[in-house]
């Protein structure tokens, strides 16, 4: 599993910095997020909340249904 795409990125790192399965890292090449160990991902969403500009992409039937109980 993995999110879908990263477009547009700044490279501000609250992605790679949020994630809690430590999915995402800064290219040092380009200072862009990238996708580094995408077998990793659980479909939490949290990258793509915290991302301030919008940039990460997650196609919804890669997504696991998720149960939040706010209790
Ligand atoms: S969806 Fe969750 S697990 Fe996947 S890259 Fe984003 S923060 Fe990490
Ligand atoms: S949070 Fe968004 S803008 Fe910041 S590094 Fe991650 S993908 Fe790029």
């Amino acid at each position: 599993m993995t999110i879908a795409q990263i477009s547009g990125c700044i490279g501000c790192g609250t992605c790679v910095k949020t994630c809690p399965t430590d999915v995402l890292r800064i290219d040092p090449k380009t200072k862009k997020a990238i996708i580094k160990y995408p077998a990793d991902c659980q479909i939490c969403h949290l990258c793509r909340m915290y991302c301030p500009v919008d940039a990460i992409t997650i196609s919804p039937e890669k997504s696991i249904p998720v149960i939040v109980s706010w209790g």
